[in-house]
């Protein structure tokens, strides 16, 4: 039983970790290379707490609430308010506060809630650690960590505490957060002097950092704030902006808008003032609820919720996004260049063919399970010695372990090697056995860029050391100079007939492994890359790892939404080649392999990046070369990346898409996204809900100001041609208050319109309002400014008076907005449909609102008194839905007329938005 260990205050103990031995530390911390046990661990865990840091400290409410009186239209708006108060207007400036105070708080709220929802994706990517607790390797929440610990660390990992380190391979950690030192550190588990800088002491990795390169284990001797990087002030996980590039671009919109509008507003006032005889008083209400129902004050924080709807709706589809504007570039992606194993394909292994010179041996049985008969070559009645050593070299060269939790068996590591055991099992090689019989005494691991990985054993069988290896066939056979027969006796290589073997099995989609050995009299120390060559061939091993059957429908989907899916992985061209055919990804793909890559200039490469569909034996490099040729065309890109190395490609791609079951920390950090379940369907759901949310918004604006255009209109009108008002400016800022808070908002709940999948990427460079919608503005605003006259001029003829004439045109405004509401709801296709009239929760909620809202103005003496509003008759009531039916009318023939004339069709591709 591990002892608790001496100290657990913040102080350096005297001598500091970095000067003691491995051996002294772990002694120290009571704990060892079996790491704690599990009544241990949470002990300590008890006693030292969460190995968590300080939150960053959110804005107070207070401050946020303050934020939303800070733009110019506010500030316009609560002086303008106060002038009216001096002036006796109480109404007028109650409804201009009322309005402001209204927009604050759902500015207030929205935001509040915006935030939250990215606090709460933060938490979706809480990261994990690999440690050893019992004996055992477990995957636990860096949280759970405690002083003592052993963890395991590969290149891409973030150090979940600051460590000791115990054994260091080519260890490089990049501790620019720590230390701004842009270079990686490179490590060793020696000891250093106590007096060492930060920066020096090499036999230590600090929570926060990053592993460059190498594994490593470490054991924990510090935790949560007593750690380097809790010292220090900079709190990590600031809350992010909610900014994106539209809503910048909105934010600037907004504020030339309200000069131009302060602009117009005060030459209005001198007009009615001098050459329409208005009274100072009234032309100043007047303008000052013109500027009120111009001004769109409410889009910014519209437009803040429905960008945070959509990231919302991203999460419930496994697409976690880590920065906001990625949910605006994705709705405008023409290329998804995706990882094969685990994205497109289930990475569910089951080792199928064992090519060795005795033969082709079938395993049975799939998934993990280490059940299934092996159907050996026809005449041999047991397993051949070639066979023999080639699966024992499987087990061996191996670093996952197989479990069974409740009947279900399960791999912790690779899934290759998982299904390599489950091979061993299914030959009878007993699995703890073998691996005791031959221990490991040093191991080189696998990485992307060499491609295999080797592991040094204790030869029982014949004393010294043997030296196995296994990784991509073409790469293991150029290590090798000879094979073993089927006796397993060294014979000279093959190469053609392996070369032929090889091509047979990887056609037919499977995934290919290849296997070699050495035997050495004395173990080298360490194992280096010297030590590697003129190895003997064993054979090679195919797995079965089917395509996703929902990534089948995403890249068709993807077919339809005009986006090409290129596949680019570290496979074989030939697997590669036949998985993108199961997947129809294409028909014949172009396959391009890394070694055609290195050999064509960056002039060449965008017309031949643009016509192949996968990309084969890549490394990471290349893939920085495909993206950056593919935007050269003018492609928006999305890559996916799960390794060290993909971090830069990530960067540059438009929207770099991270794995999140087996992505490295640095990988996901490098992403805009994080794939919650590594799923290449999950990238398809967020480019629809990516697109869908671009759309809501060019909804919201599509109604909003047109709405605000109309009231203007219908004003400046009246003033121009010396017309009576058709409303009072207490009745602007009312159906400003009214529907701002409403129907606007309604609109960012919108599911996507059917057919969001069907049409082109949007272009990127395309303006958010297209000539489409600055004619659909016009035509509107008119149609309202026609309507709020006609009703007007109806009302005066049938000998009502002027209150009742303008409490009509308030109603038909609210009216029309409200059909026109359900006819933006699909800007292009029918709106009079059941599902159109249905309506969502959202907007049926705000159409009851806003009538409810209605009656009151009309019905209730308060209002009378307060809006010098009338009770309106049944009739005109009929009469003014009526106008709303039209209005809708007119508009839906606007839109059939769109789709239906050829005249149109082609003036409407050029607008498509
Ligand atoms: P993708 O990029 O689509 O995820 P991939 O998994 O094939 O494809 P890499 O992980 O770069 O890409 O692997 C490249 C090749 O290296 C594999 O095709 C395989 O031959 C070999 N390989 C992969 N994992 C191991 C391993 N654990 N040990 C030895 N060789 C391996």
């Amino acid at each position: 039983m591990p002892q608790t260990p001496q100290r657990a205050s913040s102080d350096q103990p005297t001598p500091p970790w970095h000067s003691l031995s491995a051996d002294a530390v772990c002694e120290r911390l009571g704990s060892g290379r079996q790491g704690l046990s599990r009544e241990e661990a949470a002990l300590r865990l008890q006693r030292h707490g969460a190995n968590t840091l300080p939150e960053a400290r959110v804005r107070p409410a207070w401050k946020r609430l303050l934020v939303q009186f800070n733009n110019a239209l506010i500030l316009f708006l609560l002086t303008a308010g106060a002038i009216a108060g001096a002036l006796g207007q109480f109404v007028d400036a109650g409804v201009i506060f009322g309005v402001v105070l209204i927009n604050a708080i759902i500015g207030f709220v929205q935001e509040g809630r915006a935030e939250q929802a990215l606090a709460g994706l933060r938490a979706m990517l809480a990261p994990s650690a690999r440690v050893m607790r019992d004996g055992v390797r477990a995957t636990l929440p860096v949280a759970q960590l405690v002083p003592g610990d052993i963890v395991l660390l590969e290149a891409g990992d973030r150090v979940p505490a600051d460590l000791r380190l115990l054994h260091a391979r080519g260890l490089l950690i990049d501790e620019a957060v720590l230390t701004g030192e842009s270079v990686a550190a490179q490590k060793h588990t020696d000891t250093v002097p106590e007096d060492a800088a930060l920066g020096d002491r090499a036999g230590m990795a600090w929570s926060g950092t990053l592993v460059a390169a190498g594994r490593t284990t470490g054991i924990v001797v510090e935790t949560g704030s007593r750690t380097q990087i809790g010292h220090i002030s900079t709190l990590l996980g600031e809350v992010e902006a909610l900014a994106t590039p539209l809503l910048v671009k909105i934010g600037r919109f907004g504020r030339q808008f309200t000069a131009v509008a302060i602009l117009v507003s005060a030459l209005l006032l001198l007009f009615a003032v001098l050459a329409r005889g208005y009274d100072w008083i009234d032309a100043f209400m007047l303008v000052v609820a013109l500027a009120v129902g111009v001004v769109p004050e409410s889009l910014p924080a519209v437009i803040t919720i429905t960008l945070a709807i959509g990231v919302r709706r991203m999460a419930a589809r496994h697409a976690i996004v880590r920065r906001l504007p990625a949910v605006e570039t994705l709705g405008s992606t023409t290329v998804i260049c995706s990882d094969k194993t685990g994205t497109l394909t289930r990475n569910e292994m089951t080792a199928r063919r064992v090519i060795s010179r005795a033969g082709t041996l079938l395993a049975e049985g799939t998934g993990y399970a280490p059940h299934g008969a092996l159907q050996l070559p026809e005449g041999q009645a047991g397993l051949a010695p070639a066979a023999q050593q080639l699966i024992r070299c499987g087990l061996l060269c191996n670093d996952a372990v197989l479990r069974q939790r409740d009947d279900q068996w399960q791999i912790d590591g690779d899934p290759m090697e998982g299904a390599l055991i489950a091979l061993a099992a299914k030959a009878g090689i007993d699995h703890a056995q073998t691996r005791e019989h031959w221990p490991r005494l040093d191991a080189i691991p696998f990485d992307a860029g060499w491609r295999y990985m080797a592991t040094l054993h204790r030869d029982p069988e014949r004393g010294g050391a043997v030296l196995l290896l296994k990784g991509a066939p073409e790469q293991v056979l150029a290590l090798c100079n000879r094979q073993l027969d089927a006796e397993g006796q060294p014979q000279p290589l093959d190469q053609a007939g392996w070369d032929a073997a090889i091509a047979q099995a990887a056609e037919a989609g499977e995934r290919m492994l290849g296997f070699a050995l050495k035997h050495l009299p004395e173990a080298p120390s360490p194992l280096g890359f010297d030590d590697i060559g003129g190895l003997c061939f064993l054979g090679v091993v195919g797995f079965i790892d089917p395509p996703r059957p929902e990534a089948i429908q995403a890249v068709e989907d993807c077919r339809s939404a005009g986006i090409a899916v290129k596949m680019i992985t570290g496979d074989h061209a030939a697997t590669a080649s036949a998985i993108a055919q199961q997947l129809h990804i294409a028909e014949q793909p172009l396959v391009v392999t890394g070694q055609d890559l290195d050999h064509i200039d960056d002039a060449a490469l965008p017309e031949l990046a643009q016509q192949a569909s996968v990309f084969a034996r890549t490394s990471p490099e290349h893939k920085l070369r495909v993206v950056q040729a593919l935007q050269s065309r003018g492609h928006v890109v999305a890559m996916t990346g799960d390794g060290v190395n993909d971090a830069p490609s990530l960067k540059r791609a438009d929207v770099g898409i991270a794995m999140g079951n087996k992505g490295t920390e640095a990988a996901k950090e490098a992403a805009q996204i994080v794939l919650a379940d590594d799923n290449f369907a999950s990238i398809v759901a967020a480019v629809n809900e990516g697109r869908t949310v671009y759309d809501n918004i060019r909804k919201v604006i599509a109604w909003t100001v047109p709405t605000n255009g109309g009231e203007a209109l219908a004003i400046i009108a009246a003033l121009v041609f010396s017309l009576t008002l058709p409303m009072t400016p207490a009745q602007i800022l009312w159906i400003n208050m009214v529907l701002t808070v409403t129907l606007g908002l309604a609109l960012a709940f919108e599911p996507a319109e059917p057919g969001v999948m069907l049409r082109p990427p949007r272009a990127p460079q395309a303006p958010l309002i297209s000539p489409f919608m600055v004619w659909r503005i016009a035509v509107v605003s008119l149609l309202f400014t026609a309507g709020a006259f006609g009703i007007y001029a109806w009302a005066m003829a049938r000998g009502h008076e002027v209150a009742l004439a303008r409490t009509m045109v308030v109603n038909t405004f609210c009216v029309m907005e409200i059909f026109y509401l359900f006819n933006v709801r699909f800007l292009h296709m029918r709106s009079f449909t059941l599902r159109g009239i249905q309506g969502t929760p959202a907007v049926l909620w705000a159409v009851a609102a806003v009538v409810l809202a209605q009656l009151a103005f009309t019905y209730l003496p308060l209002m009378h008194t307060l809006f010098d509003s009338r009770p309106v008759a049944l009739t005109d009531g009929l009469l003014i839905v009526a106008v709303g039916i039209l209005l809708f009318t007119v508009l839906e023939l606007e839109k059939w007329l769109l789709r239906r004339l050829d005249w149109f069709e082609e003036l409407r591709t050029q607008m498509r938005p």
